[in-house]
């Protein structure tokens, strides 16, 4: 176990630069699609060098579609650009940690590492943490939480409309 982490690690290892340039980006992302009417939320796919290939939002509120988190958004777009369902060797980056929907769709896409900003929320539908899920999946996706922590939380809570998710 602690050898494949070692090697997990050397497969992506973003610099903590690199990891808040990205959710920066992301919550540029975020008030972006906030500003349409939608929650505050983005996700990047992002290759082993730390370049952005995809990046989404969420669209629940404009597309009127409950499934349309920014994770999902992501694969979706990832599928028709890279023509594959296995996104292993990639990572993606969100500004918060994901619902239970979606981390188990990026679990099942094969993601290799996800990094996040603000943790996850503790009155999530239903209420399973990212962390739980992972613990129970046979093969590892690497969490990195906490990446500008702070202000991804402030973000969401000065940006997110009043009837969440
Ligand atoms: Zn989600």
């Amino acid at each position: 176990m602690l050898l494949q982490l070692v090697c997990y690690h050397l497969a992506m290892a973003l610099s903590q630069q690199r990891q808040e340039e990205l959710v920066r980006q992301a919550m540029e992302l975020s008030a972006e699609t906030a500003r349409d009417g939608n929650v505050p939320f983005a996700a990047l796919l992002v290759d082993k060098d730390g370049a952005v290939i995809v990046a989404a939002k969420n669209t629940v509120n404009s597309s009127h579609n409950a499934a349309a988190h920014a994770e999902i958004n992501l694969l979706y777009e990832a599928a028709q650009k890279l023509k594959t369902s296995n996104l292993s060797g990639y990572a993606v980056v969100s500004n918060a940690a994901s619902c239970p929907m979606c981390i188990v769709a990026l679990i099942k896409a094969k993601v290799t590492e996800y990094y996040f900003g603000a943790p996850s929320e503790d009155n999530m539908v239903p209420n399973i943490s990212m962390e739980e899920i992972v613990a129970k999946t046979p093969f590892p996706i690497e969490l990195h939480g906490g990446i500008l922590a702070d202000e991804c939380a402030a973000q969401i809570a000065a940006t997110a409309p009043v009837n969440r998710r």
